[in-house]
């Protein structure tokens, strides 16, 4: 048990203990530190993908926690590699996983086999973010040049005029903002005006044939107005024309009449 309270006994000496927990023999982590003259300490380790126990071929989930034994095993450049064994809980067997600092994942390095559910994107149809072979290969100056004027090309030639463009508008905009307004209200005064003219006229149309408020008419001299005055005098020709061969028509049977009883005589 690790000492919780402040107290010092009588014998205590700072000089000779140094800590209340060393005077008591005991390691602050506690029972957790139990094997840390082997360099080991006992931690809290959760599951960071499904498995499967070697021992007793049970799948393990992700997510299951396990008091691990944690170790330090070596290094990537500066960073520590560290592994954690744990006790299958279904069969007592044991298996460790390791952290892989180059690739940023862990990895199941003896007794279970880890679940490949790794999403690969170049199998489905996608790109993989993580090229690593291109940085391997050896720069090729000429292309590297060539790459580099055509970018330079493309900002002398595409970028720096637009931005220039872009420049002058604002400017432009943000020379006198007060004057732009003051033209920008008078246009529309203008054009209100108008609009407000053009209703008066159009209610009084409406007022006299009792034509609905909400009807639209159409402008004087616009394309449908035309239109419809050429259909108009169309469907009248029409009937005009179907009238005359009714009348046609009657003649001639009057004249076949006549014809056959002149006959009979
Ligand atoms: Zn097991």
């Amino acid at each position: 048990m690790q000492g919780f309270n402040k107290y010092y006994p009588p014998d205590f000496d700072g000089e000779k203990h140094g800590s209340l927990n060393s005077y008591r023999g005991k390691h602050a982590l506690g029972d957790r530190a139990r094997k840390i003259g082997e360099g080991i300490l006992i931690t809290r380790f959760e599951l960071p993908f499904n498995i499967w126990c070697g021992t007793c071929n049970n799948h393990i989930g992700m997510g299951v926690r396990y008091n691990a034994e944690k170790k330090k095993i070596g290094n990537y450049y500066s960073t520590p590699i560290y592994s954690f064994r744990c006790k299958c809980h279904l069969c007592s067997g044991w298996f460790e996983i390791q952290t892989d600092p180059k690739n940023t994942r862990y990895v199941v390095t003896a007794g279970a086999r880890q679940k490949d559910e790794d999403w690969n994107p170049e199998d489905n149809g996608g790109f993989a973010i993580h090229d690593t072979d291109g940085k391997d290969k050896p720069v090729d100056p000429l292309a590297a040049l060539e790459k580099s004027t055509e970018s330079q090309n493309y900002l002398m030639k595409v970028q720096a005029p637009r931005l220039e463009e872009m420049q002058g508008l604002s400017d432009k905009y943000n020379e006198d903002p007060y004057a732009a307004s003051v033209r920008a209200r008078k246009k529309f005064r203008e054009k209100k005006k108008v609009e407000k003219a053009k209703e008066a006229v159009d209610n009084a149309i409406k007022s006299r044939y009792g034509l609905p408020a909400g009807l639209k008419l159409l402008e004087d001299g616009s394309s449908e107005v035309d239109e419809a005055k050429r259909e108009w005098l169309k469907a009248r020709r029409e009937s005009t024309r179907s009238r005359g061969t009714k009348v046609d028509s009657i003649v001639s049977l009057k004249a076949s009449i006549l014809a056959k009883t002149t006959k009979k005589k």
